[in-house]
This record gives C-alpha cells, structure tokens and sequence, in this order.
C-alpha cells in the first residue's frame, strides 16, 4: 500500500497519513482531495512514505489528485517546513496559509496560456513598404516580429494601443500566436541615470557575489537606493534568472510596478499582493512558478512565490514592521527571506534609510556586509535642513504653532507643497465632558473612542465599536463636549480656516478607503493640484514629489515615553523617512519638528541627519538593558472574556516553562498595553535567552506542554521574535 503523508490546513502539529489506490500516482508537493471527519478537504502531498505508523484499516484514501497546477517544488516545501518549525505553528496551516486562496480549493484552475507571437506564412509574405504608412503602430508590430518572435509584454511595450492592433493583425491571419516561451536574456533595458560613484561600488559589490550572502543597503532618503535595484535586475534578467522584491506597503506596488515596467518594458513583471483578486493573485503565483515572470513584486506573503530561476532576492524598507504578520502564522517576511537566500544560495540585498537595530547590528559585527549610499543621487537634491519648534511653554489649542503656519503660509506664497504629518487619523483621540470630566471611552475595550466629526461619529480604533456623536454628557448630560487633542481631520478644519484658498488634501485611511481613490490622489498632488498634504504615515514612505519643500511634524513626542522599548526606534525611522520626502527636486526642504523635547538624542540625531550616532545610542541601551539584537524573543499572548481564566492558563503556562529548567528567562504575567479589547482581556508573558538556539530548544519542549493546558474558552498563541508588546 503507497501512503502519502498530506499538510492540512488543521491546527494540529502533524501531518495526516493516507493512501493511493492501485491506480494513482503522485509526487511531493502535489494537491490533493482527501476525506477529513465528514469533509473532503484540500492538502498537499509532503512526503510519499513507504508506511504508515497507524494500523491499515484506520487510513483512508485519496480522493482525488489535483494535477491542474504543477506540484510545488521541494524547495518551497523546505521553506514552509522551517517557518513550520521557526514559528511553532501547525505544519499544515503553515502550508496551506502560503497558498493563493484558489490553490486550497479543489475547483478547477485555468492556467492561462503565456503566449507568444510571432509572423505566419502570410504575414512573411507582406511587403511592410505597401501597406499604409500612418498605421503606425501596425508597421512598428509587423517590423519587431520581422526580428523576433515577441511576448505581450514586449507588444505592450511598442505602444499603448498595440495590443488591440495585435488583435486585428491576428484577425487578419498575418499573426499567429503559439505557446511556447520566448527565450530570456532577450530584453530591453531603459538606461536613466548614470549611477554615482556609491551606487556603482554597491552594484559590484553585490553582483561579484556568488551564492548566498546579506547585503545591507544603508542609503539617506532619495541617495538612489530604488536606481541600485534597477541594475541589479538588469544583470540578473540577463542572465536568465528571476528576482524577488519584498516591499512593505500594498500602496507602493502600483508606483514601483510602473517604475519597474517603464525601465524593463518587455520583461514579464507581476505583483502579489492581497489587494488582488484571487484569480490575478493565482495566475501571478503560477506565472512565478512557470518561470515567466522574471520580476515578482510583492508585499510579505510573497516570500513564499515559487521561483525556479530565484537569483536575487530585494527586501526595500527592510526596518519596516509590515513585513511581520501579527496573526495565524506569524512570520517576519524579512527573515524568511533571509532563509531562503541562504537555502537557495542566492544575495539578499535589505534596503533601507534607517535600518533596524536588528540589521544593523548584524551589519557592523560583519554577518552582513554594508553598503552606503551618503548622498541624494541627484546633484541638486541635498538633504533637508531639520529644525525642531521648542512646544513645552506654548499652548496649542488648535495643535499647530505660529512658527508652522508662518512657514506653511510662505509655501503657499511661493506656490509650493507642504505636507503636515500627525499620526492620528480622526477629528480627535477623545471627547471630553467640561463638567464632570467623562471621556468617551470604548464599552469594549481599555481605549478611548476617537472623535470622526465628519460623520459625527465616536468611533473605536481597536475593535471598530462606534455611537454617534452624544447631545450631551452620557454622565451627567451637560451639553458641552469637547474635543480633546488633534487628528488629521481638526488639522485640516484649522488649516482651511486659517489659509481659505489653500487646496488642502488630506491622506489617511479614511479618505483612502475606497479602491483607487489614493491613485487618484497621487496623481492630484503630482500634478501640483494641490497646496499642503494633511496625512498619517500614509504619506511617509517612498514617495517622490517634486515641489515638495516643507515636511511639518505635529505631535511625535508621545512615543519618547512609550513604554515600547522599541517605540523610539520606529519613531526616528519614521521622521527620517517622512522628512526626506522634502526637497527631493531642485528645491531645498525644510522640516519642522514641533516638540517639547528639542534636545532629545532622537531629534538631535534627526537634525544632524545623523543615524549611525543614533543607532549606536538605542544600541548602547538594549545592550544593558538586555534587550534584542542582544537577546531573542517569544511572546505568549492570551485573551479571553474572564479575566480570571486568562490568568489562570497564563500561571500554569510560566510554571510550566519554569519548570523545564532551561537556559531562557522568563518575566512575569502582565496584562497587554491595550489590556481589553473587543471585551477580551488580554494578557501576555515574555521569555527571552541570550541565543536563538537556546530559545528553540525551549520552544519545542515547551510547545507540547502548552497545547495540554486546557484553554476551552480562550485565545492564545506565541509569538517568536515580537514586533509588538
Ligand atoms: P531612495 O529610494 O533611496 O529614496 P530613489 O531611488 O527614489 O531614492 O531616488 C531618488 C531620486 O534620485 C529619483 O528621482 C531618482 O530618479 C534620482 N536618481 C537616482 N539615481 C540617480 C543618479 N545616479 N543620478 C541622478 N539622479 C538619480
Ligand atoms: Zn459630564
Ligand atoms: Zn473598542
């Protein structure tokens, strides 16, 4: 009897045996229709075993074999293996989670034919001096396939129109389409800009590698970082390989896509992001998979493509935290990435303008090597000039000082952009009662509720809990509610009643939220249709605008007395990339910090633009106080509606790590920083070790234990390598 050993998306730490009749045959990574309980159920075949532990008559049979899609390679395979094993979460979920949500299904996938053109007998025949010269896309189709045989994309990239010319010539049976591949290596290649002296010396250094080896790109906001990229692709599309860019945010893919395709116009490029469709997010997956798509663009699930020609692998804003996922399988894409460099025996290259601490590190004590890029690549951009507004006497009813809107109000004399950062989308954090001091806290969870007077709504940022606007105090009905702090909807109320004919745009999730409207923002601030920018971080990162010349930061210092040891880290990334959206033309910028903590390492350093100093501080500091890179991490989280269940598995959970005697330190239960949400209380406890393998090994002793611990009414999960306490 042939048994298979089959992932399933089912949150046991196995995989489920069965067996093929006579008649079937299968190979590792294949799909699969097996019967589970009372459900046929989709999985994926990971080892074909010769026996089976169990007795016979408790195996059952494969139903059927999914042979629409080629199996996954064993590469793949390997990788979900590890993240199985990393993360310590259920094999087959792991494998599954990794999937295009198509590929868990047992409906048929069409896989779209990559066709490819070329001239048929007639259209060899045609004599191109005949036919009517302002057809001109026509003749520039007819004239390219006189050379070669060509792919859509390589159509695409002779005009806009000609793939509805394309048709007609196909129509007409001068064209004919086939489908087999058209050969790599055979590429153009949109040359525009002669690299600077830093960029060529990282180009080489990263190309005169063989095999597997990090690469930190450590270059200033606007040093060139995206051109470096460009060429590194260059080399490997000629040498027939495939690449990988990781990038943090679904918002940047559109912009990097059509950068990507303006420099290569005729290579096969696809993005994997979770704003597809399903069938895109497939066909793209499976274009990867067949080797076609020579660039794969894409957010973190996209570590997990299938790449046969895998040769290079980019990961841009690398300190991002987006690339960490906070639930089901909770994987760092950054670090997976790293991992399959390595298995694959490829570079990595991890971009960033501020690193984090974690890259950096590994950097300087030489396991990656560093990269710089010190200077704006363009000659006349330079650097913006940071100055920070001292806010610790001023009272600021409206959130903004006379110093910001003094400079905001020269931008708009000189007819130049302005963009106001505040992290805090809404009206208000919180509505305040003048009598009684009641604040619109949420029924459900430990925040408060925020104030949305454009909807006249209270509305919970945590759990999505929202009231309307009360008439008066809910407490002790006074009829004066006050809002209390700012978001970016009051900051752009105070600037449009302060600059009436300012064209004021406001970025953040709610004005986004519609598909496409942030594109056609885009769009409006490029055309110069606009005067100051009100926007979260939204706006922070990887955009280009010209015009740009003054970056106003409202509000940063709460996150100096976080009690997130990681809170200032992300803060300094954040204003350095925020400020260096400034003076990126011709222009200089200038970016005000509004603070009441100007001589704060964090803003001094920001000033000087200056992140080495800084990095070594926080990096001082997490070395005595025992923090990671020093230390590495697992965070056990649990939540549940009675606290005292919560707390009760939680004791058993550190007396039982306690009891193993290993070499980990394990802190005490504490409630979550938001310690009730949705109704759930939320508690969490924190083990660390000075190695990563000393916390592996206590993970998988204790791993076991924990899923005994009976937990019927509750929440909980680990969390290796925590982003977020
Ligand atoms: P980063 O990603 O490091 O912030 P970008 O790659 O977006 O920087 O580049 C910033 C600007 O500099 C872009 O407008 C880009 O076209 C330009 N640029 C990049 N490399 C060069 C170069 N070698 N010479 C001139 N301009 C360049
Ligand atoms: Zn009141
Ligand atoms: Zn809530």
């Amino acid at each position: 009897m042939q048994i298979v050993r089959v992932a399933l998306d089912i949150p046991l730490a196995t995989l489920f045996d069965y067996f093929l009749a006579e008649n079937m045959t299968v190979v590792e990574g294949q799909r699969v229709v097996v019967p589970f309980g009372r459900k046929q159920v989709v999985g994926v075949v990971m080892e074909c075993a010769v026996r089976s532990d169990l007795s016979a008559e408790r195996i059952k049979a494969v139903a059927q074999i999914l042979d629409d899609v080629p199996p996954l390679p064993a590469e793949l395979l390997k990788l979900l293996k590890f993240c199985s094993d990393y993360y310590h979460h259920p094999v087959g979920m792991t494998v599954l989670s990794a999937l295009p949500t198509r590929l868990r299904s047992s409906l048929p996938v069409a896989l779209k034919q990559v066709l490819t053109y070329s001239l048929s007998a007639s259209g060899r025949l045609l004599d191109l001096e005949q036919l009517p010269k302002r057809k001109v896309v026509q003749l520039r189709i007819l004239n390219a396939l006189q050379e070669r045989s060509l792919s859509v994309a390589q159509v695409r990239a002779l005009s806009p129109t000609a793939p509805a010319t394309l048709k007609l010539l196909v129509e007409a049976g001068w064209v004919e389409a086939t489908a087999t591949a058209v050969s790599a290596g055979n590429f153009t290649f949109n040359e525009e800009h002669r690299l600077t002296v830093e960029q060529q010396s990282a180009v080489d250094a990263i190309n005169q590698t063989q095999g597997y080896h990090t690469f930190l790109l450590h270059g200033v906001t606007g040093s060139g970082k995206t051109e470096v990229y460009v060429h590194l692709l260059q080399q490997v599309l000629q040498r027939g390989g495939q690449v990988l860019l990781l990038v943090p945010e679904i918002n940047l893919t559109p912009q990097l896509e059509y950068y990507f395709r303006s420099r290569f116009p005729d290579t096969e490029l696809v993005s994997l992001h979770s704003g597809l469709s399903d069938g895109e997010r497939t066909q793209n997956w499976l274009l990867a998979q067949a080797g076609h798509a020579r660039i794969v663009l894409g957010t973190r699930l996209a570590v997990f493509t299938p790449l046969p020609h895998l040769a290079l692998i980019i990961v841009d804003e690398e300190h991002d935290a987006s690339f960490k996922q906070q639930d089901g399988l909770r994987y760092s894409a950054r670090d997976v990435a790293i991992f399959r460099a390595n298995e694959r025996g490829v570079p990595i290259v991890l971009g960033s303008a501020t690193p984090s601490l974690e890259s950096y590190y590994n950097a300087r004590s030489g396991r990656y090597t560093l990269l710089k890029l010190s200077e704006r690549a363009s000659q006349q951009a330079q650097l913006p000039s940071v100055r920070c507004v001292n806010i610790s006497n001023a009272l600021l009813p409206e959130g903004i000082s006379k110093e910001l809107l003094a400079a905001l109000g020269e931008r708009l004399l000189r007819g130049e952009q302005s963009l106001v950062f505040i992290n805090r989308r809404g009206y208000a954090p919180v509505l305040m009662c003048t009598a009684c001091g009641w604040l619109s806290g949420c029924p459900n969870c430990a925040g408060k509720m925020v104030l949305h007077l454009k909807d006249r709504r209270l509305r919970c940022h945590h759990c999505g809990h929202q009231t309307r606007v009360p008439h008066g105090c809910p407490t002790c009905g006074n009829a004066d509610l006050q809002p209390v702090g700012i978001g970016t909807q009051r900051i752009e109320t105070v600037l449009q009643a302060h600059f009436p004919e300012a064209r004021i745009l406001r970025v953040d999730r709610d004005s986004t939220r519609n598909k496409g409207t942030w594109n056609a923002m885009r769009k409006q601030i490029q055309d110069e249709a606009v005067d100051i920018l009100v926007g979260t971080q939204m706006l922070a990162k990887g955009h280009d605008f010209h015009n740009l010349t003054l970056v106003c930061v409202l509000n940063p210092d709460s996150a100096l007395y976080s009690s997130d040891f990681r809170a200032s880290e992300k803060l300094f990334a954040q204003l350095a990339q925020v400020a260096g959206r400034a003076g990126r033309g011709d222009k200089p910028g200038e970016v005000l910090v509004q603070t009441a903590f100007p001589d704060h390492p964090l803003f001094r350093a920001l000033r000087a633009h200056d992140y080495d100093t800084w990095a070594a501080t926080l990096l001082a500091e997490r070395e005595q106080a025992g923090f990671p890179p020093f230390v590495f991490q697992v965070l056990l989280r649990a939540e549940g509606k009675q606290e005292a269940e919560v707390y009760d598995f939680m004791q058993r959970a550190r007396s039982t790590a306690a009891g193993l005697a290993m070499q980990v330190e394990i802190y005490g239960v504490v409630p979550a920083a938001l310690p009730r949400r949705a109704n759930h209380m939320r508690v969490q406890l924190l083990v660390q070790s000075d190695t990563r393998k000393n916390l592996q090994q206590f993970l998988r002793a204790w791993k076991p234990l924990l899923d005994v611990i009976p937990a019927k009414k509750l929440r909980w999960s680990l969390d290796i390598d925590p982003l977020e306490f």
